[in-house]
């Protein structure tokens, strides 16, 4: 069988097709290969195979082929030399921070990151000698001030959760190439379908494939993407030596939610601007944030970094906790849970789940109010997502 050449096809045809190589069987969906090891053909094989001579399988912590099929459709998709899955999006990040840095190194994080980043940079890394400063994520010049002669790596999610806060990636890189800093970007919101950090300047971009990869809420997964060496070999070589692989039945799973990830993502944000523009309308609500709306302040920088605004928007009510919870309450389709990109509609109430770890005051100070309910807005007719809010919203006082 002829390789797919990812160079000769569009992004949506790569999604479907590459990574894959058909086994003797002639199979057309992906085989999946639970297997823990490889057999060799003899002992000297076996030898030449653990001392990297001759390339192959020998164990599932190092590769295993549906993983493998995977890591290559990703890293075409995002454009990248090399692809590590994980068991996770959070050892996707800890394998990050394991390959590249050192004892003594400090990395310049931006304060609207995932809870756990935040508790994984400053409860764990901070014990071997690791020092984090956090900035807003748009203030490029905070970015600029926080970086140290021992900086080695900026970090951040854009769109950010739960208020669609972007950072210019570009500009964001041009600052930390001009310092020797390397920057990595969690595009867990946008997926490759939306935002191809790599090519705006980003070294390392990093998935929860728990998310939109999978799209339908099944596994648990992640994966780190970049260059060979620091991805290839640093980050991959964490891996194989700690463990935290992916299983090849969740490589399956997210194998088959890239190959309709193009379709889902343009849903997502078709139907997160429609709910986003009838929010905007109704007379109980206070503020609604979705970059895709052009009065959002970032809306040309969301215009010319992603192809699309996204599946997350989040809205204020008058009436803080009470209120939001009342709508959150109200709701008989909506689930209230706290993960997101899944084709069934999520709703949730930042301040008490998600942040509740964060300081009141530092909360009201990045803009999670009381009155903020965040939606990720599913595959569902967004005609019944709005009925669903407007049982609670039409009933505030
Ligand atoms: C969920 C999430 C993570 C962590 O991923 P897990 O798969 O839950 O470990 C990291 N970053 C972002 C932006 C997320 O939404």
């Amino acid at each position: 069988m002829q390789e797919f050449d990812p160079d000769e096809y569009a992004p949506e045809t790569i999604a479907i097709r590459a990574g894959y190589r058909r086994t003797s069987e002639n199979e057309h969906s992906e085989a999946i290969f639970p297997t823990s090891s490889f057999v060799f053909g003899s002992a000297a094989e076996a030898a030449a195979r653990f001392g990297g001579e001759i390339p192959g399988n020998i164990y599932s912590r190092f590769t295993n082929p549906t993983v493998r099929a995977f890591e290559r459709r990703l890293a075409a998709m995002e454009g990248g030399e090399s692809c590590v899955a994980t068991a996770s999006g959070m050892s996707a990040i800890l394998a990050t921070l394991m390959g590249l840095l050192r004892q003594g190194d400090h990395v310049v994080c931006s304060r609207s990151v995932f809870g756990t980043t935040t508790v994984l940079l400053n409860n764990y890394m901070g014990r071997f000698g690791v020092d984090v400063s956090y900035v807003p994520l748009s203030d490029l010049s905070a970015w600029a001030d926080a970086t140290r002669p021992s900086t080695r790596l900026y970090f951040c999610e854009t769109p950010s959760n739960p208020l669609g806060e972007l950072a210019d990636i570009r500009a964001l890189a041009d600052i930390a190439h001009a310092r020797d800093v390397l920057l990595a970007v969690d595009n867990c919101f946008c997926t490759p379908a939306l935002q191809r950090p790599l090519e705006l300047g980003a070294d390392v971009v990093i998935h929860s494939a728990t998310k939109f990869l999978d799209g339908q809420g099944r596994c648990l997964g992640g994966a780190v993407v970049g260059d060979a060496e620091r991805v290839g070999k640093e980050v991959y070589g964490f891996l194989r030596s700690a463990g935290p692989t992916m299983s090849p039945f969740n490589a399956w799973v997210f194998l088959k939610g890239l190959e309709t990830l193009h379709l889902r993502m343009r849903a997502h944000s078709d139907s997160a601007l429609a709910l986003a523009r009838w929010l905007r309308a109704h007379p109980k609500v206070t503020a609604v944030h979705y970059p895709g709306l052009e009065e959002h302040p970032q809306h040309a920088l969301a215009g010319a970094q992603q192809s699309g605004y996204g599946g997350v928007l989040s809205f204020e009510v008058a009436g803080g906790r009470e209120a939001a919870w009342a709508v959150i309450d109200a709701t008989r389709m909506l689930s209230i849970t706290a993960n997101l990109g899944d084709a069934k509609s999520t709703v949730t109430h930042p301040a008490t789940t998600t942040h509740g770890r964060v300081a009141p005051e530092q909360r009201e100070a990045q803009g999670i109010t009381e009155g903020l309910v965040r939606i990720a807005v599913g595959l569902e007719a967004v005609g019944d997502i709005e009925q669903d809010l407007a049982r609670g919203l039409d009933h505030l006082p």
